[in-house]
Formats: structure tokens, C-alpha cells, sequence
């Protein structure tokens, strides 16, 4: 290509210097006629004329070639390019006419998307092979847990001391949090595989809250955390949720509230329509979020380190799913520092129904 453009450059400079030669051996016999210098400035007229004329031309078919060998082939290169970001599906990128440059553009681009192209297939068998391990061993936990919560409920009824009593009500109790782990497990498998599914019903938002923030009552007192439930309007926000779903993700919210929040603090659960949009604030008084931390909560297993300390229960899944559950809907589960005091206020979002 480059060769072509430096040979049309170069008849172009050939063809100047042979007008500039052919002009100047007719000027000067001209000049030395005198009083025809009518003649003369016809002349050069017409000779400045074909010159930009050929100029012109020239700068054409250099436009021309540059379009139809040069940019025609980067922009089918661009759209391949454009098409691959937004579908990882790899494309033919045909160039009959194309420069060896923008060949070599092409074939280094197609040896990228096809290293990409690998590399997502490799991350997406990786994927696929976690989530069925954690599905599997998630089924094989679950059975005989749920035997041991049996066993220790009938060993319950039997006469045992007020001790051993106590020993199986917290064996229950840990039977029941694995339980619980093993069902957030399932649940992380099933939304990496795609096989999380709602069941959306038309719903009064502040029924759900209410019932939820009512379930914490015991928990909050036992944690001297005092726990409030406001509705803004009197009018419950219409939501179309899946109930379950949706209270799982309250039930986490209001659960840290309270876990993360030291005795004597409070916990405010308040709803609220704006626009096409009903919100839920879980408001704490709580230990906060530290800043290095604050991106990266809605991460799986992700803990900030003043959460470890002081809760030693949590897996940091919680979030994750939650958040999922608000955006499969719709909506969003974002978080904030509270401005006025101590602690964090959770907002979960969720779009208005008519
Ligand atoms: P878990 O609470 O089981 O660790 P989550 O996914 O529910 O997992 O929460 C992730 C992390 O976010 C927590 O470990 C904690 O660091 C932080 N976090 C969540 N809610 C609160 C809160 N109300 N106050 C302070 N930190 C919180």
C-alpha cells in the first residue's frame, strides 16, 4: 500500500517539474516579445489551471484508494472487533482487499479473540465445575444433617437431665445453622448456573417487612438492640416480588443490623414510595463499614475485618445473594454511611407495580 501511494506521489512530482519546465521554456521567448503580454497571462492561466486540475484528480484517487483499501478494511475490523466485545462470539473478518498492514491488524485480532475466546471458555468449565461441587456436596451435607436434627429432636422428647438438655438444644441450633449454610450454598450454585427462578407475585411491601422485622423482635432484645419498624405512608407500596426471595433478602438486612450493632444501639426498618420506586432503609447504629472494606462487600465470602472480629458467624454470601435477588427483580441493594452518627443504613430498591 505504501509502495502504491509513493508511486502516484511520485509521477505527481515528475508530472510538476515537467510543467514547471514546459512553462518556464515558453515564458521566456514570450517575455522577450514585448507587448504580448496578453498572450502571456492567458497562458499561465491556463497552465495554473491544468495543474490544480491534475492536483485535484490526483488527491482524488489517493482519497479513493486510502477509502476503498484502507479504511473499509479497519471499519469491518472495528465492527468485528465491536461485535466480539458484545457477544464473545468470534467473527470472519474478510479483507480481499486489503493492504499486508491492516492483513496483519486483522489476523493479530483474530489471534486475540480467539486467546480471549479460550480463556472465557477455560474461566466458564472452571465455573460450571465449582458450582456442580458446591451443588453436590451441598445435597450430600444436607441429608444427614437433616437426620441428625431427628435424631437430637426425639433424643429431646426422651427424659434427659436439664444439662443434657441443654446440650441437645444446642446441637439442634448448630444442626440448624449448617442447615442454613448448606441452603445458602445451593443458593450460590443455582445463581452461577442460571437456574435461580422467582415466583413474582403482586404484593404489599410493608406487609413483608412487617412480618419480617416482627421474626427479630426476640433476637434484637437478647442482643439489647432496640428495633423499629416505620412506614412513611400509610399506603403500603405494591410491589411484584417473589415473597420468599424478597424476605430472605429483609431477613439478611435486618440480621446483621443486629448483629453488627453493639448493645444499646438501634435498628430502624422504614419504608417508603418515590416515583415508580418502593424502598426499604435498614438504618443501624452499628460498627460501620471501614472504607477499605466498602467496595468490596457485595463480594462472595467477603468479610470486612471489624465484621470478623466481632461476629464470628457469617460466611460473607449473604450480600451477594441479596444483592442478586434485588437486581433479578429489578431493583438494587445499595449501602451507605450514616452521615448523623454511627453506623450503616442498607437500602434495598425495588420498581412499583400499577
Ligand atoms: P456475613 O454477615 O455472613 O459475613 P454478608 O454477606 O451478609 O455476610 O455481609 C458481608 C459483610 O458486610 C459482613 O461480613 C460485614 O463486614 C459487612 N456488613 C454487612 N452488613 C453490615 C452492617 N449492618 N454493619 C456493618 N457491616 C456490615
Amino acid at each position: 500500500m505504501g509502495a502504491l501511494l509513493g508511486v502516484i506521489l511520485l509521477i505527481t512530482l515528475v508530472f510538476v517539474l515537467a510543467d514547471t519546465y514546459l512553462l518556464w521554456s515558453r515564458i521566456v521567448p514570450l517575455l522577450s516579445e514585448a507587448g504580448e503580454s496578453d498572450a502571456l497571462i492567458a497562458f499561465l492561466i491556463q497552465s495554473g489551471l491544468t495543474s490544480i486540475l491534475f492536483v485535484l484528480a490526483v488527491v482524488c484517487i489517493v482519497f479513493v484508494i486510502i477509502a476503498h483499501f484502507i479504511a473499509r478494511p479497519v471499519d469491518t475490523i472495528t465492527t468485528a472487533m465491536r461485535a466480539f466485545a458484545a457477544t464473545q462470539e468470534r467473527q470472519e473478518v474478510a479483507l480481499p482487499w486489503a493492504p499486508k498492514e491492516v492483513h496483519e491488524l486483522a489476523t493479530a485480532f483474530d489471534s486475540f479473540s480467539a486467546t480471549v475466546d479460550e480463556v472465557h471458555r477455560h474461566d466458564m468449565e472452571v465455573s460450571r465445575v465449582k458450582s456442580d461441587f458446591i451443588s453436590t456436596a451441598a445435597h450430600q451435607l444436607r441429608t444427614p444433617l437433616t437426620g441428625i436434627r431427628w435424631a437430637l429432636e426425639a433424643l429431646e422428647r426422651d427424659s434427659i437431665t436439664e444439662n443434657q438438655k441443654a446440650l441437645v438444644e444446642n446441637a439442634k441450633e448448630k444442626s440448624k445453622q449448617l442447615v442454613a449454610v448448606v441452603g445458602t450454598l445451593l443458593d450460590i450454585s443455582s445463581i452461577e448456573s442460571g437456574k435461580y427462578k422467582y415466583d413474582m407475585q403482586r404484593t404489599e411491601l410493608n406487609a413483608i417487612v412487617g412480618d419480617v422485622t416482627h421474626d427479630f423482635v426476640q433476637l434484637a432484645a437478647n442482643a439489647q438492640v432496640s428495633l423499629l419498624f416505620e412506614k412513611t405512608t400509610s399506603q403500603s407500596p405494591v410491589v411484584m416480588v417473589d415473597t420468599e426471595r424478597i424476605r430472605w433478602v429483609l431477613n439478611n438486612l435486618i440480621e446483621n443490623a443486629i448483629r453488627y450493632t453493639p448493645a444499646g444501639g438501634s435498628v430502624r426498618v422504614l419504608t417508603e414510595q418515590r416515583g415508580d420506586k418502593a424502598y426499604v432503609w435498614v438504618r443501624d447504629t452499628g460498627i460501620g463499614i471501614p472504607e477499605q472494606d466498602r467496595g468490596n462487600i457485595f463480594t462472595r465470602f467477603y468479610r470486612a475485618s471489624n465484621a470478623v472480629t466481632k461476629e464470628n458467624a457469617g460466611n460473607g454470601l449473604g450480600l451477594y445473594i441479596a444483592r442478586t435477588i434485588a437486581n433479578d427483580h429489578g431493583g438494587d441493594l445499595t449501602f451507605a454511611t450514616n452521615e448523623n452518627g454511627p453506623g450503616t443504613t442498607f437500602t434495598l430498591s425495588l420498581p412499583i407495580t400499577s
